[in-house]
């Protein structure tokens, strides 16, 4: 990788599986903040969540079928060949050595903001990065904004990205495969043929 090449944004999440609303965002901010790549990292063992519903091989092998036809779009199994919980904290601190940068930004909705407290180191995480921050309901955007102010206050560096929001969640698209309803159109299509293919989310 060249010098030029280094203005990178990590989007990570469980994945499971990933829509239209992850792949929408990350490209959002590639635009917006003139990002050179992206690099999806799937999570491993997800803090937040009791129980992995389908395998981490599998939510990779969904991520890099959403995300093999844009040039700037990266994946990292990084998280998910971790033998221990993946903490983003860590994910980030890695990436930037790996790729020797000062800076790198990541990406995320605005649940994840709301409850970042909640994130495991989240002050040292928060001082080791750029937030890009999507909203992802038509309420609370002044909760929102109040909480980009009051964390950029603290000396953190959060950004909203620009963006119209995809109310699309991986609950929901589980759900409708559950209930025989078909949310092809939430998915890239070849990733729907493969949750198809393997049978999962039903
Ligand atoms: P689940 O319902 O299983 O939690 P999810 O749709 O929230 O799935 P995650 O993998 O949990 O997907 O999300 C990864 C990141 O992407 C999170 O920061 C989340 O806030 C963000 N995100 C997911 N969907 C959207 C969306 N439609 N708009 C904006 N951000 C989103
Ligand atoms: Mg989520």
């Amino acid at each position: 990788m060249n010098c030029q090449n280094k203005n990178i944004a990590i989007m990570g999440g469980t994945f499971n599986p990933i829509h239209i609303g992850h792949l929408a965002i990350a490209q959002e901010a590639l635009e917006f903040k003139k990002l050179d790549r992206i690099i999806f990292m799937p999570a491993g063992t997800p803090p937040h969540k009791d129980r992995e519903i389908v395998s981490s091989h599998k939510r990779f092998e969904m991520v890099k079928i959403s995300t093999s036809n844009n040039d700037n779009f990266e994946i990292s199994d990084f998280e998910i060949n971790k033998k221990s919980r993946s903490y983003s904290f860590e994910t980030v601190k890695y990436l930037k050595s790996l790729y020797g940068i000062e800076e790198i930004y990541f990406i995320m909705g605005e649940d994840s903001l709301m409850s970042i407290e909640s994130w495991y180191k989240y002050k040292e995480f928060l001082s080791e990065t750029k937030i890009l921050v999507a909203r992802r309901s038509y309420k609370n955007i002044e909760l929102l904004r109040e909480k980009i102010v009051e964390l950029n206050l603290k000396g953190y560096n959060i950004e909203e990205i620009p963006t119209s929001f995809l109310d699309i969640s991986s609950t929901n698209i589980r759900e409708r495969f559950r209930n025989g309803q078909n949310p092809r159109y939430y998915l890239e299509y070849n990733t729907f043929r493969y949750i198809e293919k393997e049978g999962l989310y039903v």
